[in-house]
């Protein structure tokens, strides 16, 4: 097992990396910018090191500074977190390089699913369903229009390199295509500075369902069941839940096991996400994050599996040592994501926390790194918290959501807890009756009734 870890990440997931290392008996190193020297993550580490200033090119993605860090301090690996560099494989190999081991799956493997075209060959070639479409570059305007014919309008032009909803057009008709190209290329160039585009058929109303991973260095594979992601806006997800309310039993163990064998197929190690849009009873693959993701925690709220814990024992090299047999899944779990945000605008509100008071009580979990006074800065994502409910039916952690956002209270900063409340009280989400348009539908309809 490995004796000091350096984490390169900030905020929530850099403690719950610290909390989990704490709890293995592992040494934490913390890195942060100057704007982070106050972070609470910064505090509990054992060691700390300053990166770079603010600006995240400058320190959170300052591989070099990170690697010296690392290196000072005698880390013996270093967890990537989300985000920054957690899915850049010249980093991995960096890391590996170094003497060191990187907290993720292998390089050429994060290399792999890191671009769409080969991720969603790799993914068919496993077996999982995937979206009919061109099966790789598309390159001139002449090439898509023949793909709109053959597949059909509506369809969607990606970017191969895409991330965070960027460098995607919709085309509804052949009118639309030129426009939805070029367009598509154009972001993508700016965006990635990769300007492969790809073609895939446009599902009008999916949900987003994806399945959690883990899996050893030894060929071991289990599925942690699956998230419905589907809560939406700008492509970014608000609020998660575990189990879908879309799946019955047998579509859920179905799902979990194509994954599970598809992984042990490609012989993926360490934690991981497939995607899969879900329409009409059928599933199709959209991408694969090789990392820990943002909405992990309702996984282990019913599956009493540290997810954290067990990335990096199978990175030290320990066996799983359990099978699929031994997963069981207990109950019902929502996530919020709380943003400094208007929630009415979503216009970012950077400042100083004044009051800072978590909900507590049974089965509710809160993952923040906030507290009294600290200062929430302009210059990083604005999620300030995840609001983790559990129970044992989806009706009972909606009850217990309710009275969990009723008590939390966040002054000085604008949050999206009142975005929370609106939805969880809306009768369409307590159905269970959403796709990925659900929320800005919702959103739309709230500003014109002027609620
Ligand atoms: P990113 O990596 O930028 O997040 P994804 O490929 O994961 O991009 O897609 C993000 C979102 O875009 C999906 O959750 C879905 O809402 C929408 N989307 C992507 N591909 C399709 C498609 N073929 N049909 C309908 N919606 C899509």
């Amino acid at each position: 097992m490995f004796e000091k870890v350096l984490i390169a990440n900030r905020g929530e997931i850099a403690l719950r990396i610290h909390r989990a290392c704490r709890e293995m008996g592992i040494k934490t190193v913390a890195v942060h910018s100057t704007a982070d020297a106050d972070a609470m993550h910064v505090k509990l580490a054992d060691e700390a090191v300053c990166i770079g200033p603010a600006p995240a090119k400058d320190s959170y993605l300052n591989k070099a500074a990170i690697i010296s860090a690392a290196l000072m301090t005698g880390a013996d690996a270093i967890h990537p977190g989300y985000g920054f560099l957690s899915e850049n494989a010249d980093f991995a190999e960096m890391v590996e390089a170094h003497g060191m081991v990187f907290i993720g799956p292998k390089p050429a493997m994060i290399r792999l699913m890191g671009d769409k075209v080969s991720a969603k060959k790799a993914a068919k070639e496993s077996g999982l369903p995937v979206i009919e479409g061109s099966e790789g570059d598309v390159k001139s305007v002449e090439e898509a229009l023949a793909w709109g014919e053959k597949i059909g309008y509506p369809v969607i032009v990606k970017a191969a390199a895409g991330g965070g909803g960027k460098g995607m057009k919709v085309a509804r008709n052949a009118q639309e295509m030129q426009e939805a190209f070029s367009l598509a290329k154009n972001e993508a160039k700016n965006s990635f500075a990769n300007d492969v585009v790809y073609i895939e058929k446009y599902l009008q109303t999916p949900r987003h369902i994806e399945v959690q991973i883990l899996a050893d260095n030894y060929g071991n594979v289990v599925h942690l069941g699956e998230r419905d992601c589907s809560l939406q806006r700008n492509h970014q997800k608000v609020l998660e839940e575990t189990p879908s309310p879309a799946l019955n039993v047998a579509q859920r163990r179905q799902i979990g096991e194509i994954a599970r064998s598809a992984m042990e197929k490609l012989g993926y190690s360490s934690v991981g996400t497939i995607e899969f849009l879900y329409e009409d009873g059928r599933f199709y693959f959209l991408e694969m994050n090789t990392r820990v993701q943002v909405e992990h925690p309702i996984t282990e709220m019913v599956t009493g599996i540290d997810i954290v814990r067990e990335q990096i024992r199978v990175a030290s090299g320990c066996p799983l040592g359990y099978g699929q047999d031994a997963i069981h899944f207990n109950g019902h779990a929502i996530e919020c994501r709380i943003n400094a945000e208007d929630p009415e605008t979503f216009i970012p509100c950077p400042g100083k926390i004044g009051c800072w008071h978590v909900p507590g009580g049974l089965n509710v979990r809160v993952d923040s790194g906030m507290y009294w006074g600290y200062k929430v800065p302009a210059c990083y994502d604005s999620m300030v918290a995840k609001l983790i409910v559990h129970g044992r039916t989806r009706n009972s952690v909606l009850m217990r959501l309710r009275r969990a956002l009723e008590e939390f209270v966040i002054e000085g900063i604008k949050t999206t807890i009142p975005l929370h409340q609106k939805i969880i009280a809306d009768p369409a989400f307590i159905d269970g009756a959403y796709n990925i348009h659900w929320l800005e539908n919702f959103l739309k309809e709230q500003s014109k009734s002027g609620l």
